[in-house]
């Protein structure tokens, strides 16, 4: 049989499920043929998992032989992949990272365990930024993602095999991890679409720590009613993650934010952003575009100033950094992962890092151990905590006038491979729209907004056609408030 994948939505197939047109083994294998076809070139996938159809089997009799449990498992047979940086019980887990090539995990992160009860399939692990840290997937040891829309670009990161995977219809969802923009801007990239969860509400027990004041975990598909459901079932307090958030908390949370109409939605524009400067005349076109599109839906946009944004990803620069030397001092080749001898102990530390860890993960060490040395540590590290909360307090102020804030996702479509990879500075101006969402916590979405339609053509000879995205950002637990602007506009 033949199947539009271009077209599948969970719903879509949870529907063919019950209704018998479609197994999830037959749909396994669609992906699978796919991957085949596509993914030497693409290289989204870290690992196919040997066992995926034998998981989409054991979903497949489930529902045959025991339609009861059946009826409790809303993602059964539904295909996942995941970033390379969750653990799934028994399974290769690396980062993307040589220092982690023979890793196998030995539990099951929560995200993944809630929706293995859901019935969900994993059906491979994805290629990523080595340890989260970067946007191109330029620094993973296992080469670059390529952009499905156009292979002499890059698919964005850290999660770009998240979504170019998605992309390419090589698997209908996916997971990835978002420190800085990472969920959002490969989405944009890509096509597809990207959520940020509210830090606290996805448990990051499992998840290899970057930034951990910074990471949260979050769905990728192609739809918002997707992303949603995924939330719906992941997000929720953990025992194993202290910093998640019961239910109190998030009352607590959304406080003022409760009385926002989701119906009447005010959407804010954030004008000293968009003069900064650098920012691609297509993503600006495109913004406006997209603001015109919510006006003639009948969305209130309202002009808002957010004055510490511009501090914001100078910001991200010294807290990441400071964080990511403290997560990754765990990597001392006695505890995980692979081991370079040296001639004594501080000798294997230093072959170790040095050899196993790529370039951009030593530059943050490096970065993060200088912001937090004595006599610096005031100067930067403090310093930026108390810029952060004022960034904080300009959203609160904003978000009494504004409902949810529009901003372009990225500052350029996706850029070619090795555009940005010698200039450090260039790459982490992708992240200006981004790290804010991070730096305070809130939820952000990547919504897919049109195409730039280039004068170059592929090796097919037609005209190359890059996606777009533009970012929503809404109060502290407000995810609600993304689905529904995000609909809203999709559908306008
Ligand atoms: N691109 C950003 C960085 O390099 C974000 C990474 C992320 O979100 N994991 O830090």
């Amino acid at each position: 049989m033949t199947i539009d994948l271009k077209t599948l939505t969970i719903s879509k197939v949870r529907e063919m499920f019950t209704k018998g047109t479609l197994t999830s083994t037959e749909l396994v294998q669609a992906y699978l043929d796919q991957i085949n076809l596509h993914d030497k070139e693409v290289n989204a996938f870290r690992e196919v998992y040997s066992d995926a159809l034998e998981q989409a089997k054991n979903a497949d009799d489930i529902r045959k032989n025991d339609p009861t449990q059946a009826s409790t498992m809303s993602l059964l047979g539904i295909p996942f992949a995941i970033k390379d940086n969750m653990q799934i019980n028994g399974k290769h887990a690396g980062a993307a990272s040589k220092i982690l090539e023979n890793y196998v995990s030995s539990y099951d992160a929560t995200v993944i365990a809630k929706l293995k009860k859901a019935g969900a399939i994993f059906i491979g692990r994805l290629n990523m930024d080595e340890f989260a840290m970067g946007g191109s997937t330029e620094n993973s040891a296992y080469g670059v993602v390529k952009n499905p829309n156009d292979l002499s670009r890059v698919a964005g990161g850290s999660s770009g095999g998240s979504a170019a995977s998605v992309a390419m219809d090589a698997v209908l969802v996916s997971l990835g991890s978002d420190t800085g923009g990472s969920i959002r801007q490969p989405s944009s990239y890509c096509g597809v679409v990207g959520l940020k969860p509210t830090y606290g509400r996805v448990s990051r027990h499992g998840l290899m720590a970057m930034g951990s004041s910074l990471d949260v975990i979050g769905p990728i598909a192609k739809t918002v009613e997707e992303v949603e459901e995924i939330f719906n079932v992941i997000s929720g307090q953990d025992r194993y993650d202290a910093t998640t958030l019961s239910d109190e908390d998030v009352k607590g949370a959304i406080g003022k934010s409760s009385n926002i109409n989701l119906q009447k939605l005010r959407v804010g524009i954030v004008p000293e952003l968009m003069n900064m400067g650098g920012i691609n005349p297509v993503v600006l076109k495109n913004l406006n575009d997209s603001i015109e599109k919510l006006k003639n839906a009948g969305v209130e946009i309202k002009e808002v100033s957010l004055p510490h944004i511009k501090y914001s990803l100078a910001v991200y620069y010294v807290l990441m950094p400071a964080e990511v030397s403290s997560n990754m001092s765990r990597f001392d080749s006695i505890k995980y992962g692979g081991k370079v001898e040296g001639k004594d102990l501080l000798g294997d530390y230093l072959n170790t890092r040095g050899e196993l860890l790529g370039k951009e993960v030593r530059r943050r060490i490096i970065l993060g151990t200088y912001v937090l040395s004595s006599g610096y540590h005031d100067a930067y590290y403090n310093k930026a905590n108390i810029v952060r909360d004022l960034i904080a307090a300009d959203f609160k102020k904003a978000y009494e006038e504004v409902d949810v804030i529009l901003t372009p996702t990225a500052p350029s479509p996706a850029f070619k491979m090795g555009q940005n990879s010698s200039d450090p500075v260039a790459m982490y101006l992708e992240d200006i729209f981004t790290v804010t969402a991070n730096l305070i916590g809130i939820p952000a979405i990547s919504i897919p907004s049109g195409v730039v339609e280039l004068d170059e053509v592929n090796s097919a000879g037609e005209k190359i056609k890059l996606p777009l995205g533009i970012q929503f950002m809404a109060p502290l637990c407000r995810e609600d408030v993304l689905f529904a602007i995000g609909k809203k506009f999709t559908t306008a």
